[in-house]
């Protein structure tokens, strides 16, 4: 089911109080519009009914589509800094009504649901646009890695961020954005060679890959944030 709540919120640019439907939950496998909404990023956005300005909800909700084999919590860019006790949270949650505790019924379902957590809207819509091109994630992360290896020029840093924000045949599109306000920066395509040359060899790859996925959070970010889950335990 996919849940709304009614809620009004202050237009950032005016004050006005607006009216807003709330999302908590999308199901897109029995709403696929609001999976066209979330990949055209006018999902949780209205235009201000004073100043006009366009307003956008910050991300706080559980996305599935079980036909795709994704669960996936979504959470608002700033919170990323805890992602540790985030995950935490999440994992219980996907336990509870997937998982190890759920009902067989729905455990059967969770089998199947690949459960990541994401931080900001062009995160989740990321993941959307990877899956629906039969690309790993994971290795989607190496790749980032090893494109920075590849582009000294580029800086990396907490805040920035790199996403893939479509696929072709021969190339993925990428574009560099700052995390928190989501602003997109420049972008640049990367020969879809480099992504099969990981696939093909993981075996140097195994212990970053190991790192990347000892969580829901599948994120390079994760390696610029903190010492990690290790040290965390
Ligand atoms: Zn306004």
């Amino acid at each position: 089911m996919s849940l709304f709540r009614s809620t009004a919120i202050g237009c950032p640019s005016c004050g006005t109080d607006i009216a807003f439907e709330e999302c908590d939950s999308v199901n897109a496998d029995r709403r696929p519009d609001l999976r066209d909404e979330i990949l055209a990023a006018t999902f949780q956005s209205l235009a201000c009914p004073a100043c006009a300005k366009t307003v956008r909800m910050e991300p706080q909700f559980n996305y599935l589509e079980v036909g795709a084999g994704q669960w996936i919590a979504v959470f608002p860019g700033r919170m990323l800094p805890d992602y540790i006790e985030i995950e935490d949270a999440i994992t219980e949650v996907f336990d509870t009504s997937y998982g190890a505790r759920a009902l067989p019924a729905a455990r059967e379902i969770g089998a199947d649901l690949d459960v990541r957590l994401v931080f900001g809207w062009p995160a989740l819509v990321e993941k959307l646009v990877l899956r629906a091109a039969g690309l790993d994630d994971v290795t989607i992360e190496l790749l980032k890695l090893d494109l920075m290896r590849r582009l000294p020029e580029v800086e990396m840093g907490p805040g920035r961020e790199l996403r893939v924000t479509s696929v072709e045949a021969d190339a993925l599109n990428f574009n560099w954005l700052l995390t928190e306000a989501e602003v997109p920066m420049d972008g640049f395509a990367a020969n879809r060679a480099l992504y099969d040359a990981i696939a093909d060899a993981p075996e140097p790859w195994a212990p970053i890959r190991a790192q990347l996925s000892d969580g829901p959070f599948v994120d390079m970010q994760k390696l610029f944030i903190g010492e990690g889950r290790a040290a965390a335990e």
